[in-house]
């Protein structure tokens, strides 16, 4: 395995080059939690007036594609629902995709993102954040023991998680447990193993590119996770840039453990805009 490369004014533009589109991951890429991070502005209105494509593709679930697009503006950034794959509405996709039988009910662990898409597919769901006396997440020990009951009693029941992240941003500064945490307690208890449709699954990448239709050769997937984003591209045979303003840091990148080698890697986005410039 090749050791993934710093970026570099010197190498900047054969990627930049060889790239058509880039595939943004969001928490600790474009934000953390709800700080836009240095630099994105003006990196992704150079990449736009060059003719690159941007998509954004995240793992949280807690919004809906929709409730993105407004965050996204709320940052001072314009940026079409079209554009963003969110886990949440890759899991209504997969139900739909699937052909599931909409006068069946899906019962969602998590926020209100997961029950506005499936709404908007033409599902219905049922628990969410409104249903107990639950965290910011939206689950509760009563959602973890109704799950299990679903799964367990019906057969035949789906049992999908948006993603299995360790942890996510809720600020700058505040990490917390990610969807893994809960999705790990349905296993536990269940016995069964989910169907993963966020990111390393390549669920959210076949959906992105029937709608893009660009070789993956030709996509760049920018990300701050490596067993998530740097996965997610190198699974489809993107290229690889991993930023360091997230979750990974540079010794976990150069550990002798670590099997995950981007093709590149820098600080954070606005480097790409940096290196490029005369
Ligand atoms: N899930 C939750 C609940 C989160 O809070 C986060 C990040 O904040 C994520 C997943 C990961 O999101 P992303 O794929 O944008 O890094
Ligand atoms: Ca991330």
């Amino acid at each position: 395995m090749e050791p993934s490369i710093p970026l570099s004014p010197d190498n900047v533009k054969s990627l930049f080059d060889s790239v058509e589109a880039f595939l943004f991951d969001c928490d600790g890429v474009i934000w953390k939690g709800d700080k836009l991070i240095e630099g994105v502005p003006e990196t992704l209105e150079m990449l736009r007036s060059k003719g690159k494509k941007i998509v954004f593709v995240t793992n949280n679930s807690r919004k809906s594609r929709k409730q993105y697009a407004n965050k996204f503006l709320q940052l001072g950034l314009t940026v079409s629902g079209e554009e963003i794959f969110s886990s949440s509405f890759a899991a209504a996709m997969y139900l739909k995709i699937n052909n599931f039988p909409p006068e069946k009910k899906v019962y969602v662990i998590g926020g209100e993102g997961i029950l506005e898409e499936l709404e908007l597919a033409g599902f219905t769901g049922l628990g969410g954040p409104a249903s107990h006396h639950l965290g910011r997440l939206g689950t509760s020990s009563e959602n973890i023991r109704y799950g299990t009951l679903c799964i367990r009693e019906n057969p035949g029941c789906l049992f999908i998680a948006t993603n299995r992240d360790a942890v996510g941003h809720m600020t700058d500064l505040q990490e917390w447990p990610g969807a893994g945490c809960m999705v790990g307690a349905i296993c536990g208890s269940t016995q069964k193993e989910p169907i993963v449709v966020g990111k390393p699954s390549t669920f959210m990448m076949d959906f992105l590119l029937k709608k893009f239709q660009i070789n993956t050769s030709k996509m760049c997937m920018v990300g701050d996770r490596l067993d998530t984003d740097i996965l997610f591209g190198q699974n489809a045979g993107c290229k690889t840039l991993l930023v360091l303003s997230g979750v990974t840091t540079l010794s976990v990148l150069q550990d002798p453990s670590n099997n995950i080698q981007p093709d590149y890697y820098t600080g954070k986005v606005a480097d790409i805009f940096q290196f490029l410039r005369p």
